[in-house]
């Protein structure tokens, strides 16, 4: 009798632990499932860390690789300050800009971004500044990887050949437009407001997609962004940049462009 009493109480903890499992995972996956297109107003290409987690604050994404992973192109100490503390500053004062203005939480950064004159002018530029560089760094971190390839395929290739020409012509003009981009800010392949692929850059954290841009690659010409490895060798660090590009980061992000 007391063998059945254990056994039917060890039955009844087993199954309540799977219970309460199941239950937390679901409601996690629903919950995370709502935060994404929380405060959505229009299709845009967000990633699943620019939105906030459940506690509505913005949160620093973990890099899917480590530190040393995209050595020799990019060192692990530009990594480890680039992505601890530049991206997370940048995370940290965008929390602080929005803490006062309860209609701007719960939405994504790109949302935030996507209408600068909606956002009270008192915390306008701070949020053009942060929301930009969260934004910018967790795309950039998603559009890197250790394994990457030196060409890209699918339909972003066949698009890139179509507006440039070919391949070359095109890594030609975008590291043109890094290298002459005064001072801090990025380089970008876009899809622009007319539907076509185009190279831009922009100027400090401002994000294209406040110009109405998709932004499906960038590289960060900052020089908290090179300078440990390359110092004023700006261009040298765009041609290394390469060999980190995730193509198939890049092409998802373009089939997901072109269906929206
Ligand atoms: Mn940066």
């Amino acid at each position: 009798m007391p063998l059945i009493k254990r056994f039917s109480w060890l039955t009844f903890a087993v199954i309540l632990s799977v219970a309460l499992v199941l239950g937390i995972s679901r409601s996690s996956i629903v919950s995370t499932a709502t935060n994404l297109t929380a405060g959505e107003t229009s299709p845009l290409l967000a990633s699943a860390f620019t939105a906030p987690d459940p506690s509505g604050e913005f949160v620093l994404p973990p890099l899917a690789y480590d530190y040393d992973a995209l050595e020799p192109y990019i060192d692990e100490q530009t990594m480890m300050l680039h992505h601890d503390k530049h991206h997370a500053s940048y995370v940290k004062n965008l929390n602080d800009a929005i803490a006062d203005y309860p209609e701007l939480q719960g939405k994504t950064v790109e949302t935030l971004l996507q209408d600068l004159e909606t956002i009270p002018e008192a915390i306008r530029t701070a949020v053009q500044n942060n929301g930009g560089g969260h934004a910018n760094h967790t795309m950039f971190w998603e559009t890197m990887t250790p394994d990457g390839q030196s060409v890209p395929s699918g339909a972003s290739a066949q698009a890139i050949d179509t507006q440039f020409g070919d391949f070359a012509t095109f890594q030609t003009a975008f590291n043109t437009a890094g290298k002459n981009q005064f001072g801090s800010g990025w380089a970008w392949l876009v899809i622009n407001p007319a539907g076509e692929l185009e190279i831009t850059a922009t100027a400090n954290q401002d994000s294209p997609i406040s110009a109405g841009s998709q932004p499906l690659l960038g590289n960060d010409v900052w020089e908290h962004a090179y300078y440990l490895n390359y110092q004023n060798k700006r261009g040298d660090y765009l041609d290394a940049w390469w060999n980190t590009v995730n193509w198939d980061v890049v092409n998802s992000r373009y089939e997901q462009a072109i269906r929206l």
